[in-house]
């Protein structure tokens, strides 16, 4: 199969090296335009990144020599992208928003990193394993902007989120609905980019606030597990959740400590493992490249999950869980934990391109 050539917003960046990393070897992708910053426009891909190149292993070459293109110039895309990736925020929100659409108006679909279009009404919030229905949602927009049949924006989720949606999902299907949530996640310095992962003082301490996260992770289930109806998203508020969220001094890696409540008959911890255990969703189903196998992952061991020991379980992919109990104010307890670049950024944005490739969105 020829490879879908695929351009990447922000790629100087954090998450815009790890699609590097990620996408240097994808059967399906293939990166052929960089793009950031002006303060990054006309360099060469390695005199942008220069001594800011984050990832674990060498910049790839092919990647070093590739001019950097203004997000902002639209002429100078080439003319074989099919589809882009965006991992940027411009000025504020409202302008973040016009320009990931100013994309979608010239027939490019994005796949979006930013919150800024997260709660518009059009766009689907989409967790692969979850709520694949919610991409016919893309015709609706498609019609009502004017866009072409090629282009739309679909954007990720929070990078948290990630760490327990998916099992608490599979809870639902396998028919134990949950009411209530108390989640704490401890985060990792790669969530705040280039800053959080290079200002000396992160390393040394607990900083117990990320602005506007907590508000991001108590709201962005309902959507997720909304239902589509009549083209558009009803959000589900049928699950309340409280989130207190921290960043602690670990480079990938979310871990959530989540408590919470069935709404109705509660499953004994054997039937929660199995359900966990025999997970699986679309993107297993169809083989996608990206999908991990088992997507949840069950520990046993009492000091598990750790992050340096399994934050790349599944390439990244995977959820892991463990620590799972009853609890003395809560009707059961875990620990999950995620890769936030891979699973939370880049590597869940390009499941869900794989998945708008099968599903027949890309043309
Ligand atoms: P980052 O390391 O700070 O990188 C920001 C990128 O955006 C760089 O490529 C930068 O280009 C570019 N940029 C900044 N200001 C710009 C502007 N005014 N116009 C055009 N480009 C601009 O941030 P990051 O962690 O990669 O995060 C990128 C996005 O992903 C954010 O929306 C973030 O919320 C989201 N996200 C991050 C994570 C994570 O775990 N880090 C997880 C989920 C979602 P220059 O190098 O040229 O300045």
């Amino acid at each position: 199969m020829k490879k879908i050539a695929v351009g990447i917003l922000g790629a100087t960046g954090v998450v815009g090296q790890k699609y590097l990393r990620l996408l240097a070897d994808h059967p399906w992708f293939e990166i052929v335009d960089l793009a950031a910053s002006s303060r990054s426009a006309g360099k060469t891909y390695a005199e942008a990144v220069g001594e800011r190149w984050l990832m674990e292993s060498p910049m790839p070459d092919e990647f070093r020599d590739i001019p950097v293109r203004d997000v902002t110039d639209y002429a100078a895309i080439p003319e074989e992208v099919k589809l882009f990736f965006s991992a940027t925020e411009l000025q504020d929100k409202q302008a973040t928003r016009d320009f990931e659409f100013a994309y979608a108006e010239q027939g490019y679909p994005v796949v979006s990193n930013s919150s800024a279009n997260r709660w518009t009404s059009d766009v689907p919030m989409i967790i692969p394993e979850i709520n694949t229905d919610h991409l016919e949602i893309l015709r609706t927009q498609q019609k009502h902007r004017n866009f072409p049949r090629s282009g739309f924006v679909v954007v990720k989720p929070n990078c948290s989120v990630q760490s327990y949606l998916v099992a608490i999902h599979a809870l639902r299907e396998a028919g134990y609905p949950v009411e209530e949530v108390l989640v704490n996640t401890l985060q990792a310095l790669s969530g705040a980019g280039y800053r959080g992962l290079t200002e000396p003082e992160h390393r040394i301490t607990v900083n117990p606030l990320i602005p506007g996260e907590e508000e991001k992770t108590e709201k962005e289930p309902s959507k997720i597990l909304g239902l589509l109806e009549d083209n558009k998203i009803i959000p589900d508020y049928s699950m309340d959740m409280s989130a207190l969220c921290t960043r602690v001094p670990v480079i990938d890696g979310h871990t959530a400590l989540v408590y919470l409540n069935f709404a109705e008959e509660v499953p004994d911890l054997d039937t929660i493992k199995k359900i966990w255990s025999e997970f699986e969703a679309e993107p297993q189903t169809l083989k996608l490249p990206s999908a991990p196998e088992p997507p949840i992952l069950i520990m046993e061991a009492d000091d598990r999950p750790q992050v340096h020991l399994d934050v790349s379980n599944g390439a990244g992919m995977a959820v892991t869980i463990g620590r799972l109990a009853e609890d003395k104010f809560f009707d059961i307890r875990f620990v999950a934990l995620s890769h936030n670049t891979v699973r939370g950024a880049a590597g869940g944005a390009i499941l869900t391109a794989e998945l708008l490739v099968e599903k027949g969105y890309v043309i």
